[in-house]
């Protein structure tokens, strides 16, 4: 055969030549954002290594911004995907019953939610994980009759018009274009600067009846702030901000679409403190394979919606939902959690025992905060990460000013490969702290 006829029988016959990105500067959209700091052409994936097209591999330690907690193309979870393909099973459905959604629906309740004292209703959202906030926040606002949300400097909470007046970041906040309103950001207790009194401070606004701050719908947070650096609320604040929001009548929303689906150690985040959230939003690793795929779960007596209230096209992603199954399998597989609890005790103790100079290591599972504010900063975060890039190591720098590394390798990675991607960040630091 022939380069050309090669070439068209490919289904991925390219037009252009192999490596060429020309078409991303002239075609899309000036939005592009990660492939800008990571400037490759992926072709393939499996486990936790990146095949660019010139066949160039990258240790994966960004994972999706956690999309990916089971690495890529999962030889299990791939398999049944492959499977459900074959039998012709429904790809599109809406929010019709279908069998692979019942699936998901009985042993999601039977094997996560039950055993965690978790009796909530699971509503299916559209496809991202804004929609899942967007639903909580109506859901709240509709439940209480109330309109004002109380949520925290250095939250993320998706940018849809909703999600983003109680994300935090104000450079993202200015592109909406239009005032946000109808969220009041309290700092959240622990951050750059230490530990803060925020729960004083709250329990002081709404025990306060000249206080000024309206008694709120809802309190929404992220129990450990991924995109805000690897911030973990202490347990005993959570406990007291359940506390306050019973005593209240205030809808507490955990969102766990990034620190979740064992992310940060446990199923959730929040399970470590005891404490139960009324509303909870997960996504990203849900879907198994990083497939599409959102849900809100609502406490008993709390699924006030009446039919159709939060309707949309892409509620019904039943590939994703035969993933999440599949997924759901590792959850009762020893080695895939003896894996999981070795390579977080790995991280852990690696990041302990490598101190450097100024550097704030903050270790929540498999979302290694690594925090250079007072260590070269920005500058010295940007040149890790070209620095890991350029060596074949893919992980991005998040929080204030973009100066905290976050690690979030894939669950699955093997020890040996976390502890090489380790060892070269820390080379990486090292030699980027030394000028
Ligand atoms: N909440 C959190 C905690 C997130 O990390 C993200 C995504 N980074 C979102 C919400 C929004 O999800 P999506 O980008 O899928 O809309």
């Amino acid at each position: 055969m022939t380069v050309m006829a090669e070439r068209a029988a490919s289904p991925l016959a390219p037009s252009a030549p192999a490596t060429s990105t020309e078409v991303f500067e002239t075609r899309e959209s000036a939005v592009r954002s990660y492939c800008r700091a990571f400037p490759t052409l992926l072709a393939s994936a499996h486990g936790t290594t990146l095949v660019a097209e010139d066949g160039t591999e990258y240790v994966d330690f960004f994972s999706g911004a956690g999309a990916l907690n089971y690495g890529h193309n999962h030889d299990h979870i791939k398999r049944q995907v492959l499977a459900y393909l074959q039998g012709d099973g429904l790809l599109h459905a809406l929010d019709f019953h279908t069998a692979a959604k019942r699936e998901f629906l009985e042993r999601f309740g039977r094997e996560i939610l039950e055993p965690r004292g978790l009796h909530h209703r699971v509503q299916f959202c559209g496809s991202t994980g804004t929609d899942a906030v967007e639903a909580a926040l109506k859901l709240a606002r509709k439940h209480t009759g109330r309109s004002q949300v109380i949520a925290f400097s250095g939250a993320y909470h998706g940018v849809s018009r909703g999600s983003l007046a109680a994300t935090a970041d104000n450079s993202l906040r200015k592109v909406a274009g239009t005032a946000l309103g109808e969220v009041t950001h309290l700092p959240f207790p622990v951050g750059p600067r230490g530990h803060f009194p925020t729960l004083d401070l709250l329990e002081q606004f709404l025990s306060d009846d000249l206080s000024g701050v309206d008694v709120p719908a809802a309190v929404i947070l992220e129990v450990v702030q991924m995109e805000g650096g690897v911030y973990r609320i202490p347990d005993e604040d959570l406990r007291r901000l359940r506390e306050l929001c019973d005593r209240y009548g205030i809808v507490l929303i955990a969102d766990e679409i990034q620190a979740g689906c064992g992310r940060t150690g446990g199923f959730f985040s929040f399970e470590q403190a005891g404490v139960v959230p009324d509303l909870i939003t997960v996504s990203k690793s849900i879907g198994g394979l990083g497939l599409p795929m959102s849900i809100l779960l609502i406490r008993e007596g709390l699924d006030s919606w009446k039919a159709g209230d939060h309707p949309g096209t892409f509620r019904g992603n039943q590939l994703a939902f035969v993933a999440a199954c599949a997924a759901l399998d590792l959850w009762k597989d020893d080695a895939f959690l003896d894996q999981a609890r070795n390579g977080a005790e790995l991280l852990r103790d690696f990041w302990e025992s490598h101190p450097l100079p100024g550097v704030e290591v903050r270790s929540e599972g498999h979302a290694i905060g690594i925090d250079l504010t007072h260590a070269g900063g920005r500058r010295a975060a940007d040149e890790v990460v070209a620095w890991c890039f350029e060596r074949g190591l893919i992980v991005e720098s998040t929080g204030r000013d973009k100066a905290v590394l976050k690690l979030l390798p894939a669950l699955t990675m093997e020890l040996d490969v976390l502890r090489y991607g380790c060892e070269l960040i820390h080379e990486g630091l090292r030699t980027a702290l030394s000028h």
